[in-house]
Formats: C-alpha cells, sequence, structure tokens
C-alpha cells in the first residue's frame, strides 16, 4: 500500500481523474456584491436580507460578501506604497471581512454566523443547527496570493473565492448578487449602447475578447477546471424578485457555464 509512488504513477493518476466527493450537495452559495451592492447601503442591502430571510427555511444557503470600493482604495493606496500582491490581498480580505460583520450583524436574527477559513470544516453543523454561515468571499491566500501576470492587484478576489468555495463543497449552486442583468457586450455603466448576452458560455467571452467583464477575469478559467460546479449564475440585485425566484430553485438570473 505504502510503497514508493511518484506523482506520474498511473495508478494515481487514474484514481485523480474521478470526480470528487459532493460534500454538502445541497447548499447555495451565494455572494453579496461589494461594489456593486453592499456599497449602496440600506436602499439595495436591506430587500436583498428580507428576500435571504424568507427563502431561508429548508435551504441550506451560505453567504459570501465582497470587498468593494473601500477594497479598491486600500489596493490603489497600496499600489502608490509599493506593496507586493500578497499584502493587496489581505488588505482586500479585511474589507471583505468587514462587509461579512455587517452583513452577520443584520442577520443576527436569523441565526447568522460569522465564519473563519479556519471554522469552515464547522460549516455542516452550523447548516445542520439550522443556522446561516457569512464568509467574507475573499480566497485566504493572503501573503501566498500567486502574483499576477500583469500588474500587483490579486486575481483571485471574491468572485474568485465565493465560486471556489462552492466547488470545493459540490454545492448546489453558486449565486453571484451584482447589479446588473448578466454579461454585456461592454460595461452598460459606461457604454450606452451595450447590449446584454442572456447565458453564456466562457467560451463565447473568450470569442469576444471584451475590455471588462461582470466578474473576475479569472472565474473563466475556474469555471472551465472546475469538477463539480460549472457554472455561476448572476442575479441582478437591484430586482431583488430576481434573487428570491433564483433561491425558490427558478431559472432566474443570467448563467455562466465552463
Ligand atoms: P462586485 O461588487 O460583485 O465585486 P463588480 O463591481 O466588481 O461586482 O463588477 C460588477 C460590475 O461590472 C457591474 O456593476 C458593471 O458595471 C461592471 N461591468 C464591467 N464590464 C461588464 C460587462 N461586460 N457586462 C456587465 N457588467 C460589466
Ligand atoms: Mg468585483
Amino acid at each position: 500500500m505504502l510503497e514508493r509512488r511518484d506523482f506520474t504513477d498511473s495508478r494515481l493518476a487514474a484514481l485523480a481523474s474521478k470526480r470528487p466527493l459532493r460534500m454538502l450537495p445541497n447548499a447555495v452559495v451565494l455572494k453579496l456584491g461589494g461594489q456593486s451592492i453592499i456599497d449602496r447601503g440600506a436602499a439595495a442591502v436591506l430587500p436583498l436580507l428580507d428576500v435571504i430571510v424568507a427563502a431561508r427555511p429548508g435551504l441550506e444557503l451560505i453567504i459570501c460578501t465582497g470587498g468593494g470600493t473601500r477594497a479598491r482604495h486600500a489596493y490603489q493606496l497600496g499600489l502608490e506604497l509599493g506593496l507586493p500582491s500578497g499584502v493587496l490581498a489581505r488588505l482586500g480580505a479585511s474589507v471583505a471581512k468587514q462587509n461579512a460583520r455587517m452583513i452577520q450583524m443584520l442577520l443576527a436574527g436569523s441565526g447568522a454566523v460569522h465564519v473563519t477559513a479556519e471554522q469552515l470544516d464547522q460549516l455542516p453543523a452550523f447548516l445542520g443547527a439550522g443556522q446561516l454561515p457569512i464568509l467574507a468571499g475573499m480566497p485566504p491566500y493572503g501573503y501566498w496570493t500567486t502574483p499576477p501576470a500583469v500588474g500587483r492587484i490579486p486575481e483571485f478576489r471574491t468572485d474568485a473565492g465565493t465560486f471556489l468555495l462552492a466547488e470545493v463543497l459540490g454545492a448546489r449552486r453558486a449565486i453571484l448578487v451584482k447589479d446588473e442583468d448578466g454579461p454585456y457586450t461592454a460595461d452598460p455603466k459606461k457604454d450606452p449602447a451595450a447590449r446584454p448576452l442572456g447565458h453564456v458560455s466562457t467560451a463565447e467571452l473568450r470569442r469576444l475578447d471584451l475590455p471588462d467583464l461582470i466578474v473576475e477575469r479569472c472565474l473563466l478559467d475556474l469555471l472551465e477546471g472546475a469538477r463539480l460546479v460549472r457554472e455561476v449564475t448572476i442575479v441582478n440585485g437591484l430586482e431583488p424578485q430576481q434573487l428570491a425566484a433564483a433561491l425558490a430553485g427558478q431559472d432566474a438570473g443570467v448563467r455562466i457555464y465552463g
């Protein structure tokens, strides 16, 4: 059993190609956008929290938070001061954590608990007890963040962290709540001629080679390489009934699939 093996061993390769276990197959992992939702304050956040509270009975929901404008400000200062990517990632994570704390306090009456990366193995216990785990969406790479090919801003931010959490758990769905109806041909806030693309594959998004996307660009790679979760649903949180429909299992929002 414990004879010498190397990583190119064909028996290991055969085992590694098996589909991994879905640890929490019923879980829905949802991100509340930082800039797109939380930074808009009460007017955008509170109606979504009402939807979440109403949808929660019987649903294994895990909420991640984005960073947003305060994280971008920290990145700008950090860049100006010459700080490396690993430090910027720590700064960004602490802003997402601020947002997680606010959402957790707001939902405290509905059993929300703030869960850190070290407590991740307690997720089943929290869900089993009917609680509502809230996590900062930033993946906990921190100082070990791989510096990006271009520039110094960490590529794996809170869209990536939310998606990777759904993937490792083998969750039923990953939902990103933002402030647009999915991907457009250009950023609709800057280009009035931008057209919505509807459900779209990562291959089509690559072919279009858009200057900006509604999701972190690394999400295209993650969706294509994922073993268990091969799509994300973008929900427009400015229309809270979209989130209500998505949480009810209806075909709401716009899917990006790998
Ligand atoms: P979050 O707050 O979840 O991190 P972001 O603000 O980073 O979300 O990204 C969402 C924003 O991306 C939207 O508000 C939209 O203005 C912008 N965006 C950029 N390019 C596109 C595009 N091609 N289609 C749609 N939205 C886009
Ligand atoms: Mg973002």
